[in-house]
């Protein structure tokens, strides 16, 4: 028997992962993300020519191993979503290329999706026992009277490229209205903990080992500033703690490992107050029911802790994936959101006037 939920193939090549997921509804049947850090490593960042060239020699093997993973044939897929943006230009082309003969091949239905949609939906994913969440159980049974303890919705994703507080609202079954309430106006949190973690000697990407070395140090040692103080101002910017971070470092005579860790630690600290500075400030001008969290940054233990902390205090239901594969970026995330889209019949009619979109805005 044919499940209730179409079969989705989606792709994201937004950045320095090629992924190719299967979905259903919320659920994952695979999710294949080939990784490119090795290849970048070297350069310390993200090298864009180097992404397009190894989008194009990965997408394929990829492609394949996603069916493997979900034990289904090409035939058996009702839609292929991708990634339009916001992302790398050369890196999403590749994508969008892929998408359009696959879904002309396959006589299927194509779907643009925006990738931060995706980063907010996967907050939503079905667990990895399957069950579907609380929040897909209530949209299932149309129950529009249950959906009113479920939004407004907060969003807030946190990842190497973007910083944003969304309104989520649902007008009926899956027709989504999302509007940004704040976002960063330079620095994305997470580029912020890279390059800080670059500056301190720990390699590419070092966020990670940021957060690892954090754990032994004092997140109190050194003081950073609090930025975006203004009464009434929703934007975030971490230009300047990276700036203060880097004289802290250049002061610091000598940096043993215990510095290392100091700093790691209150630079850590610096971000997520920031981060939850803007939280508090958002809740005091609007009331939500929901929080859902997504990002790579999400990955970070000790934000996820401060998140989940302020969502008790003021009575959120927080949602966020129940897997790290999923807040980084993933082709998973982008079936999910396509979904919504496939529900909405929200298909794309002209091939030939869908294209690359770097700069995505909602
Ligand atoms: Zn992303």
């Amino acid at each position: 028997m044919k499940d209730k939920y179409p079969i989705i193939l989606a792709i994201d090549t937004s950045c320095d992962d090629t992924s190719v997921a299967i979905t259903s509804g919320a659920k994952i049947l695979s999710n294949v993300i080939a990784s490119q850090v090795e290849m970048h490593r070297k350069y310390g960042g993200v090298m864009p020519l180097v992404a397009k060239l190894a989008h194009h020699e990965l997408i394929n093997p990829t492609y394949l191993e996603a069916l493997k993973r979900a034990n289904i044939n090409a035939k058996q897929i009702d839609a292929v979503a991708v990634t339009q943006g916001p992302g790398l230009a050369i890196a999403l082309e590749v994508g969008i290329e892929f998408a359009k003969n696959l879904s002309k091949e396959l006589n299927k239905p194509l779907i643009g999706v925006n990738h931060m949609a995706g980063h907010l939906f996967s907050a939503i994913a079905a667990n990895s026992q399957q069950t579907p969440t609380p929040f897909l159980q209530v949209l299932e049974n149309l129950d529009l009277k249950s959906t009113k303890d479920l939004f407004p919705a907060l969003g807030l994703l946190v990842s190497g490229g973007h910083t944003q507080m969304l309104n989520v609202n649902l007008n009926y079954k899956y027709d989504f209205k999302i509007n940004v309430l704040g976002q960063t106006l330079d620095d994305a949190a997470g580029e912020a903990l890279d390059k800080f973690a670059r500056l301190l000697g720990l390699g590419y990407p070092g966020a990670p080992v940021l957060e690892e070395l954090a754990k032994s140090g004092d997140p109190d040692k050194y003081k950073f500033p609090l930025p975006m103080t203004n009464p009434g101002d929703l934007n975030f910017s971490f230009s300047g703690l990276k700036t203060a971070g880097r004289h802290a470092i250049e002061k610091s005579k000598t940096i043993d490992r215990q510095t290392t860790c100091d700093l790691a630690a209150s630079f850590q600290k610096a971000v997520i107050r920031a981060i939850i500075y803007k939280l508090k400030r958002v809740i005091k001008v609007k009331s939500f029911k929901t929080l859902w969290l997504g990002g790579g940054v999400a990955n970070n233990l000790s934000l996820r802790k401060a998140i989940r902390q302020f969502a008790k205090e003021h009575d959120l239901l927080f949602l966020y994936a129940n897997n790290k594969r999923l807040f980084s970026d993933n082709a998973a995330m982008i079936g999910i959101a396509g979904y919504f889209q496939y529900y909405n019949e929200n298909f794309i009619e002209n091939f030939a006037d869908f294209q690359r979109v770097p700069r995505l805005d909602w």
